[in-house]
């Protein structure tokens, strides 16, 4: 999930770790081999803290990887930033971190990691710990979130302080006149005639675009006490497709 943008994630927190100056060209470059050939086990990633265990010439350490958290009010902003661009605050409830949007630092500076480990290596930062910064990039590359956890949020906290964001503000522009009836002329078929119709057969699969094409403009607009606008739909429907492809192609 939101794996489509999870490379871009992480080649900013590469480049973050990389044009910092603040490790050695050598360390990293043994730190990036050492993750390539050898895989972290039992890897924790918590709030502030990533951890896992690695072996290293016949020896296991454990390295950790502390990470400075955003403070409340920094994740107020990126909430309300990002929640001021619909299509973007629905891709998040869809399960993808949108890149690019919000003046917020999501990517930590090397000077708020602060790596460690066990081997006893005292002269700087050792090769585990530096593995563990690349290891932290692959996570963060086949799931964006794992880096808004480090950065004290997971997925779920920030899916639900958006939706109940948004929930709000409709609730407001609908001046609080949000019912639960059915709109508009075609309030559609009660659910337990739905649910006893005969399937029927379905049709047979055709190959799946490549590209997501844009969605039919809506010929009706949606009610306006509906606190849904032309533009949330259609963000919602683009977001929807991009979703579908991503699940259809990983399972295929
Ligand atoms: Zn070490």
């Amino acid at each position: 999930m939101g794996a489509a943008n999870g490379v871009v994630w992480a080649n900013e927190w590469i480049e973050a770790i990389e044009d910092s100056g603040s490790f050695g060209e050598d360390v990293l470059k043994a730190g990036a081999r050492l993750a390539r050939n050898q895989s972290f086990v039992d890897v924790e990633v918590a709030p502030g803290l990533l951890s896992g265990r690695i072996t290293h010439r016949g020896s296991t350490y454990t390295a950790q990887l502390g990470v400075q958290v955003l403070a409340d009010d920094q994740w107020s902003a990126f909430c309300e930033q990002l929640l001021e661009q619909p299509a973007k605050a629905v891709a998040l409830i869809l399960g993808e971190l949108p890149d690019g949007c919000v003046d917020v630092p999501l990517v930590p500076s090397a000077g708020e990691l602060y790596p460690d480990c066990n081997c006893g290596d005292w002269n700087g930062v050792c090769v585990h710990a530096t593995a563990l910064l690349y290891e932290a990039a692959r996570l963060i590359e086949s799931d964006p979130f794992v880096l808004t956890t480090l950065r004290g949020r997971g997925r779920y906290e920030l899916k639900s302080a958006i939706e109940s964001a948004r929930t709000e503000s409709d609730g407001q522009r609908a001046g609080g006149r949000v019912s639960g009836h059915p709109r508009g002329e075609d309030p559609g078929m009660p659910a337990a005639a739905a649910y006893r119709r005969q399937p029927e057969e379905l049709p047979t699969a055709r190959r799946l675009p490549l590209d997501i094409g844009e969605p039919v403009a809506l010929s009706v607009p949606p009610p306006v006490d509906s606190g849904v606008s032309v533009d949330d739909v259609h963000a919602l429907v683009v977001a929807a497709s991009k979703h579908a492809k991503n699940l259809l192609y990983l399972e295929s």
